[in-house]
């Protein structure tokens, strides 16, 4: 349990630090964590309007094999893989 906990820990941390969202035509900075497609981070409370993603050149969709994209508006890989 412990060693899963760590495990997210490290995931979340490692694509937070190469997230490319902030370089993006829709990505609005108001101090909270970037990261969107992670399932524990998820939708933004700031990015409403989508002028273009660019998820499909972070080195995070190929590192965890992301099939989505929008995650700010959309929601996590996990949640658009629900739907
Ligand atoms: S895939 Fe998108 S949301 Fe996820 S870390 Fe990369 S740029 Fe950020
Ligand atoms: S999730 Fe995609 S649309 Fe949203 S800020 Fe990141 S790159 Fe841009």
């Amino acid at each position: 349990m412990d060693i899963d906990l760590d495990e997210m820990e490290e995931k979340k941390k490692m694509a937070v630090s190469m997230c490319i969202c902030k370089q993006c035509p829709s990505f609005m900075e108001c101090g909270e964590s970037i990261g969107y497609c992670f399932p524990t981070i998820g939708k933004s409370n700031c990015i409403k309007d989508e002028k273009g993603c660019i998820c499909g050149s972070c080195p995070v969709t190929t590192q965890l094999g992301l099939k989505h994209d929008y995650y700010c508006t959309r929601g996590s890989e996990k949640e658009q893989s629900e739907k």
